[in-house]
């Protein structure tokens, strides 16, 4: 196998040459002509039996080739057989769950998680009975119904990381969905672990531009056939603009994932020791729970980071108010340095005393460094922080 920088830059292109072109031509087809009927039928019922492939894309609710191209290339940075790409990365956790259901109702659950994921899971919407548990107790909660155990490495906003190795040894035969955008293919690849599913919101780094909304889930050709399925009959599907753009930033994934980890790395340490900074939650400074992982299970810490302040709420809402160069804004994963208040934003749904269970405080800020020069952010923290 080719190397991972030179997959990201390949992926998904093999049929560019025979075309005769050298970007993704995007197919904004919303229906296909059908040259030969039985070609047709035949490629009606492909898709129908949930079918990655047929020769005839029929209809834009069925297949899309822009979209089938990312698919694949992302397939293949994650060592998957397959990737089924959504129009967000809710939609894509809410097929992978719609497509468990016929297997049991019963989810176990490992927070802290985004928060929209854990809301989904707790409001009921689904109908899943949702279990929370700690990583330790997977193995107790297991029950004939269980159809899917839900973790996040590293967590959101925490940054915890949780091992994706004991995980899957204590689910059995349980699947293990991990949600891995934080990580990126670049540090971290859950199928090599064990996991069934890996989840990323595109949206934040696969996308990595702030332009696009979207979400994958990668696994086995096997359990890919019931989420096409489901994302046929539902309809969340990824609009072909919106696949073109993950391509097309896809080659510089590796680049991009490197250079902000390494400014984060350096943005940490001297955060941890600020002042007006009460702890670091990063995985890169070897103080948190699991930080070991870091160069097993994931190669590198990472560009996510959360900071608790001392001066608690009052001086998060002054950072907030005066970053001048870092973007007040939820989101992750996009080339600018962006800096948001979990409290107040982002975990505001969960309840103050879940928050404070795991950390999450009124004077938390979480921050997904970018690739800016970093004395240029360092700067920005240096005047955002002062008077604290
Ligand atoms: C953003 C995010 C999601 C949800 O993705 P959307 O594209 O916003 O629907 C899920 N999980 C994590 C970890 C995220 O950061």
């Amino acid at each position: 196998m080719k190397g991972f920088d030179t997959r990201a830059v390949h992926g998904g292109r093999e049929d560019f040459k025979a075309m005769g072109v050298h970007a993704s031509p995007i197919d904004l087809s919303s229906t296909y002509p059908i040259p030969d009927f039985d070609e047709g039928t035949r490629s009606f019922a492909a898709w129908g039996a949930g079918e990655g492939e047929a020769p005839n894309s029929i209809y834009g609710r069925f297949h899309n080739p822009t979209v089938a191209r990312v698919e694949n290339a992302i397939a293949g940075l994650e060592g998957a057989d397959a990737c089924i790409a959504f129009a967000s990365g809710m939609a894509a956790i809410t097929a992978l769950l719609l497509s468990r259901r016929a297997h049991g109702n019963h989810v176990l659950v490992v927070r802290p998680l985004y928060a929209a994921t854990d809301g989904l899971l707790a409001n009921g919407l689904l109908g899943f009975d949702a279990e929370y548990v700690g990583a330790d107790e997977i193995a107790a909660k297991i029950r004939p119904d269980t159809t899917l155990v839900v973790i996040e490495t590293p967590a959101n906003p925490t940054c915890d990381l949780v091992d994706i190795r004991a995980v899957v040894a204590a689910a059995g035969k349980v699947p293990v969905m991990v949600d891995s955008t934080f990580a990126t293919p670049v540090l971290q690849r859950p199928l090599e672990l064990g996991a069934a599913y890996v989840v990323h919101s595109a949206t934040k780094f696969l996308g990595g531009h702030g332009d696009v909304i979207a979400g994958v889930v990668c696994c086995s050709e096997e359990l890919a056939k019931p989420l096409r399925k489901v994302r046929m009959s539902t309809g969340a599907n990824l609009h072909p603009l919106a696949a073109f753009l993950i391509h097309r930033g896809l080659p510089t994934l590796g680049l991009r994932v490197e250079r902000a980890q390494a400014n984060a790395i350096e943005i940490a340490k001297r955060l941890s020791q600020h002042p007006a900074v009460a702890k670091v939650f990063y995985p890169g400074l070897g103080t948190m729970n699991n930080s070991h992982l870091v160069g097993t299970q994931m190669s590198g810490p990472g560009s996510l980071m959360a900071i608790d302040l001392k001066g608690g709420h009052a001086a998060a809402s002054k950072v907030m108010n005066s970053v001048k160069l870092m973007v007040p804004a939820v989101s992750l994963g996009a080339v600018d340095t962006l800096i948001q208040h979990p409290a107040g934003l982002t975990h505001r749904s969960i309840p103050v005393e879940t928050l404070g269970k795991y950390g999450i405080t009124a004077g938390m800020l979480r921050l997904s460094v970018g690739i800016e020069n970093v004395e240029d952010l360092w700067a920005d923290f240096e005047q955002a922080l002062s008077g604290l």
